[in-house]
């Protein structure tokens, strides 16, 4: 007897893609193909599981992630384990653990699959969710490689049809000009601390930057008159910065400069950029959607992981917020007509030679669908309408014994009979 009481829902913040939400989400998943392909973005995968340490150096011990969004585990031999929840470390550590500095630089990889943060599940903020992402890393820091992430990422969004998408980018400068700017920050903030929230506070001393992150409403408010760290970027920080607005313009990208994305590890340096939808709401005023991917420059990521300084840029994105928004805005991806044949069978010789017909149709290339374990041709129809097969093959005792078998139009009803030797080809003709 099953434990009473025993809960089969999907673990918290967890999700099951069903088969009838598969084909978003495998147009997503070869758009990204061709996305890759269309800019020599050559795919990894690294696995789920990664040591715990990894993120804690670099993403960073004062970021939300590592505070408390891991799901961390130990294995029975002590070891400290995480479920990875964001993919650009793990990338550079197989970038150095394999020595693919030694390939053509900058290497250009991307990467799709699950992810897991513990964050509070709500619409589009899952505990297990999915991303794809692109990293160009190694080579020059050259502004021309932040655009083309930038590039990738926004193609990708627009390939499923994703309209009135902005960039916010912003810089956030490097070890030289990152302090000054806190100062600042920290000045502004100085008489603010009763009107910020309590992580905000913590943040003041540990991670200031993020104060400019905090989604809570009375840190909004608070944030508006902060200063705007353009104005304390150093000469080659600002410089860099140019470059990146001048290369975006060039491709007509549409961005907007805003001094507010600061992300949310410490990974980054100089260009950060979050990608949104514009939506209008149900007053027809326009509002920002949820962001659909971030990524940024991470100079910085490979000397905190203690590896040689490597110079590096990529992009995240959201597939399951990519799908909800793609079902939300009811935007048709066509679904591909499979399964349009199906093989009804009545009687055990019917059944016998229903299956070697199968055979000789998938090897024509023809996918036929079937409900065989039912018996009676009422029951076999029903599952054909389901389905939603345009044509039936129907095959009873007399069939099989005349070596022929009915092929029935499933919209007009017609019905007409065929010599078995004779359907496969028939078949190719109508479909
Ligand atoms: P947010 O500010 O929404 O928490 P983030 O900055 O933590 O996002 P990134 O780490 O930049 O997110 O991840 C890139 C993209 O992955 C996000 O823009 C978002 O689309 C998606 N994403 C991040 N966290 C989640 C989650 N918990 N559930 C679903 N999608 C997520
Ligand atoms: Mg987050």
């Amino acid at each position: 007897m099953p434990k009473k009481n025993f809960d089969l829902q999907a673990v918290k913040g967890t999700h099951d893609i069903l088969p009838q939400d598969q084909f978003i989400w495998e147009k997503i998943r070869k758009e990204i193909r061709e996305v890759a392909e269309i800019y020599s973005f050559s795919r990894i995968d690294t696995p789920i599981l990664e040591n715990l340490d990894l993120f804690k150096r670099g993403v960073g011990e004062a970021t939300d992630i590592v505070e408390k969004q891991m799901f961390v585990l130990t294995t029975k031999g002590g070891d400290k384990l995480v479920l990875r929840p964001e993919g650009t470390s793990a990338v550079a550590r197989a970038y150095a653990q394999h020595g693919l500095s030694h390939l053509s630089q900058p290497l250009k990889v991307y990467y799709e699959g699950p992810f897991f943060r513990y964050e509070n599940p709500q619409a589009g903020r899952y505990r297990q969710f999915h991303q794809v992402g692109f990293e160009v890393i190694g080579g020059e820091n050259d502004p021309i490689y932040d655009v083309q992430v930038m590039l990738a990422a926004l193609r990708l969004l627009e390939s499923v049809k994703l309209k009135n998408l902005t960039i916010h980018i912003n810089s956030i400068g490097c070890k030289v000009c990152r302090p000054i700017y806190k100062k600042h920050l920290l000045s502004y903030y100085k008489n603010k601390k009763k009107d910020i929230c309590k992580d905000c506070n913590r943040r003041m001393t540990q991670n200031p930057l993020r104060l400019l992150d905090c989604k809570e409403d009375k840190c909004e408010q608070a944030k508006k008159g902060a200063p705007n760290i353009i104005d304390d970027l150093c000469s080659v920080c600002r410089k860099h910065f140019k470059g990146v607005l001048e290369y975006a313009e060039e491709l007509k990208l549409p961005y907007q400069v805003d001094p507010f994305i600061v992300r949310g590890l410490d990974y980054y340096s100089r260009t950060v950029f979050e990608i949104f939808m514009e939506e209008t709401s149900q007053s027809g005023e326009k509002i920002t959607g949820p962001a659909l991917g971030g990524g940024g420059r991470y100079d910085f990521l490979f000397e905190s992981l203690g590896l040689k300084s490597t110079s590096a840029v990529g992009a995240g994105l959201g597939m399951d917020r990519i799908v909800d928004v793609i079902k939300s805005n009811k935007i048709n991806i066509p679904v591909k007509q499979k399964n349009k044949v199906f093989l009804i069978v009545i009687g055990i010789e019917a059944k016998k030679k229903g299956l070697e017909l199968m055979e000789e149709f998938i090897e024509a290339g023809i996918n036929i669908s079937e409900s065989m374990g039912k018996n009676s041709l009422g029951a076999q129809l029903g599952s054909a309408d389901k389905a939603g097969a345009s044509l039936a093959l129907i095959l009873g005792q007399k069939e099989v014994f005349k070596e022929s078998i009915i092929i029935r139009d499933m919209k007009t009803g017609v019905q007409e009979t065929v010599l078995l030797k004779k359907v496969v080809a028939e078949i190719k003709k109508r479909i």
